[in-house]
């Protein structure tokens, strides 16, 4: 698979471009089909191995081919995508990395889409720290409109004791039941049940390709 695959609106495929990305990495040639098949998705992924794309580039992909209304913003904001991680130094880095792929993005009524950062009157995409969510989403925010709901790095999230809060961040008032929403979830380290399964998975689709 390369970008080129990828039946996205022309605007992104300008701004993977525009980022240097000229060849998916692996997890992202693993990830984006999925993602974009309406799959949740549960991947094994390193800091490094362009996991943020990976679920940026989809998500972003079928909100510009769905459209973001821009009357869902009007008095609370009601994000498409909500996205949560271990650290408020890699929420920024998500938020940079969206912010590239959302440039130019229009919304379907007046206005371009934007991420994060409370100062802007239309968001589709936010991103808080684990620690943080809470205190940004409940006051900010309404979640009845959520599709798309990333945790990423979700094992550290666990090893630094914020189960709790991924646990209520999902059960959150007005989240979108399962069925109702894509949720996407990145690890560097999954455990030992479900690797095993994978690697069986693995083996499996090996043996189809003969
Ligand atoms: P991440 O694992 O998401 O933190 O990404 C690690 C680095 O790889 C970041 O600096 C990304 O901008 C970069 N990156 C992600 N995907 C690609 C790609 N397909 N080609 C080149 N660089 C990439």
């Amino acid at each position: 698979m390369s970008f080129a695959d990828i039946d996205m609106a022309h605007t992104l495929t300008v701004n993977i471009a525009k980022a240097g990305y000229s060849k998916p990495t692996p997890v992202q040639k693993y990830s984006i089909p999925i993602i974009l098949a309406g799959r949740d998705l549960m991947a094994c992924a390193q800091t490094g191995s362009g996991k943020t794309a990976a679920f940026l580039v989809p998500v972003v992909a079928q909100m510009m081919r769905d459209g973001v209304t821009a009357s869902s913003f009007k008095e609370q904001q009601e994000p498409e995508c909500i996205i949560t991680a271990p650290t408020r130094e890699l929420v920024n880095q998500i938020f940079l990395e969206a912010r590239k792929f959302v440039h130019g993005f229009q919304l379907k009524g007046e206005g371009r889409v934007h991420v994060k950062s409370r100062v802007y009157s239309k968001q589709a995409i936010w991103a808080a720290s684990v620690t943080q969510w809470e205190l940004e989403f409940k006051l900010m925010i309404s979640l009845r409109n959520v599709k798309y709901l990333v945790l990423d790095e979700a094992d550290r999230m666990l090893d630094m004791g914020f189960g709790l809060e991924m646990k209520k961040l999902i059960s959150f008032p007005h989240m979108p039941q399962k069925d109702k929403r894509q949720t996407l979830m990145f690890s560097a380290t999954f455990p030992e049940e479900v690797q095993r399964d994978r690697e069986q998975r693995e083996r499996e689709i090996a043996l189809q390709d003969f």
